[in-house]
């Protein structure tokens, strides 16, 4: 089922999620419609929060809704090292019309579970550890508003006060 997708500033993206400790019915279900959302949507990554769900749990395909080949489901994600520093301009799903560029780490190394809640580890650069740091920066309630210069910032959010009129 394609989700609906939550926009800032829904106050669910500037929550901090929670950790999994158990795989239930409900959250596989909800791994299947966060796959199938993002896919639907042509995004290359999703965190539950921008689907509803507070808890620590995102998926990323950098191969995009094309090619679809190299699908990833993280639990409780974490970034446990990190090398270098790269800029690049970002997009995401819930901040409309926007792009923002953003300094990040280069490599990073995330370990989390995998869909069976089986420890998992990434060692990654490039595209897919930029999308790995901007899924993780949903679980902790940040979205690229908050890498936004105060200006650009400011800027934005009168825009947005314009549309929810
Ligand atoms: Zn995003």
């Amino acid at each position: 089922m394609v989700l609906n997708i939550l926009h800032y500033p829904d106050p669910i993206l500037a929550q901090k999620a929670k950790p999994v400790d158990k795989l239930t019915p409900e959250l596989r279900a909800l791994i299947g419609d966060m796959v199938e959302t993002m896919y639907e949507k042509e995004g290359v990554g999703l965190a539950a929060p921008q689907v509803g769900h507070s808890v620590r749990l995102i998926c990323l395909d950098p191969t995009g809704p094309k090619e679809r080949t190299n699908l990833m489901v993280v639990f409780n994600p974490e970034i446990v090292a990190r090398e270098g520093f790269v800029e690049d301009e970002e997009r995401c799903l819930s901040v409309a019309e926007t792009s923002c560029k953003i300094i990040r780490s280069d490599k990073i190394t995330v370990r989390g579970l995998d869909q069976t809640l089986a420890p998992v580890r990434y060692e990654c650069d490039g595209y897919l550890s930029r999308v790995f740091q901007h899924e993780i920066d949903h679980l902790d309630g940040k979205t690229i508003v908050d890498h936004m210069s105060r200006l650009k910032r400011t800027m934005y959010e009168k825009k947005i006060k314009k549309w929810q009129i």
